[in-house]
């Protein structure tokens, strides 16, 4: 307890420490919570689990090995399951991780997070964070308290990744498995499996190995200090919502987001009969795939209905893209070409 007690206190205060020659990189933690911050009742309950029980302190506190990594520090943003991250967790995030990376003592930021939805936030800081030092986002498939764990693993690996060179403009990356991937291409493919975090177009940027960590390629689409998203000021994102596809759907959701106050929605097939109207009511229509991996292929009959289209982002990703486009401008022409960069 009182070990603890002392190395949390010691953390707090290494953000002001001023940096020794020779001494290890600087670290942030930003913890929002998930499975990687939960427990479970004993042992061998690997599926049924509390989201939100393990702190920031008790996180670091039981991976001391950290402390030959990198001079951690850390700051609890949320600590709650990732269906609950709403737009104003986002925002604070983007901005907290902004202004630690600011600071020429920073090395780079790790992010814990659900995986549930935790390529979304991803993919938000890859489009907001305004800077090429490395931030990796971080989560585990089994709780803090089971068997054979795979959260340490992870968060020493993300604290690793976090303070290599090689990191450095790679955008936004994710952590788990010892696979480092790019958080555009990727997404969470399975319910269960650590394996789960497949960039299912282009594969993995590297690996996290014990001996060091191997990068094979670099992000080619824009992404952090690159990016022309600026969320610095603001409170607020427009409404974008997304438009399950399946045979007979009608107007029902479409109406509901609209009178909602919907200003873009991403639709994930083909079935798009429901949407043309939307063109005369200012509502801008991504149209992406349910499918979770390839193209959807620009067309001429889209743009024709002032329709834009989503590259290979499956309609999670479309829907954050699309919502920081609109902080931007409404013109579909405008929006594709964003589309066509991001
Ligand atoms: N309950 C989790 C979440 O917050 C799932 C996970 O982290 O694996 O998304």
């Amino acid at each position: 307890m009182i070990r603890s007690l002392l190395w949390s206190l010691c953390l707090a205060s290494l953000a002001l420490a001023p940096v020794q020659a020779g001494a290890l990189p600087q670290v942030r933690l930003f913890t929002t919570g998930g499975t990687i911050q939960s427990k479970g009742a004993h042992r061998q309950k690997l599926m049924e689990y509390s989201d939100g029980r393990v702190t920031p302190s008790e996180l670091v506190d039981d991976l001391p090995e950290l402390r030959d990594v990198a001079q951690l520090s850390y700051a609890e943003i949320s600590n709650v399951g990732s269906g609950n991250i709403d737009t104003k967790t986002l925002l604070t995030l983007a901005q907290q991780v902004n202004a630690w990376l600011a600071l020429p003592e920073a090395a780079g930021a790790v992010v814990t997070h659900g995986t549930a939805t935790l390529e979304e936030t991803a993919y938000f800081l890859n489009l907001t964070v305004k800077s090429d030092k490395p931030v990796v986002v971080v989560g585990a498939m089994r709780p803090f308290t089971a068997v054979s764990r795979d959260g340490p693993m992870n968060l020493y690996n993300a604290v690793r990744v976090a303070t290599t060179p090689q990191a450095r403009d790679m955008g936004v990356l994710i952590m788990l498995n010892d696979e480092i991937n790019a958080a555009r291409d990727t997404t969470k493919n399975n319910t269960y499996r650590v394996d789960t975090f497949i960039a299912r177009d282009v594969g993995p940027l590297g690996f996290a190995d014990s001996d060091s960590i191997v990068f094979y390629r670099r992000p080619i689409y824009r992404h952090t200090s690159h990016s022309e998203f600026d969320v610095s000021k603001l409170s607020s994102l427009p409404r974008v919502d997304v438009l399950y596809a399946y045979q007979e759907s009608d107007d029902a959701a479409v109406k509901a987001f609209v009178s909602a106050g919907a200003k873009g929605i991403v639709n994930s097939g083909g079935y798009s009969e429901p949407l043309a109207a939307l063109k005369d009511k200012g509502v801008v229509v991504v149209q992406s795939d349910r499918k979770g991996s390839g193209r959807v292929v620009k067309s001429e009959k889209v743009a024709a209905k002032g329709q834009v289209t989503a590259d290979n982002l499956p309609p999670q990703k479309a829907r954050i893209l699309l919502r920081l486009a609109l902080t931007r401008t409404t013109d579909p022409v405008e929006i594709q070409r964003i589309f066509d960069e991001y």
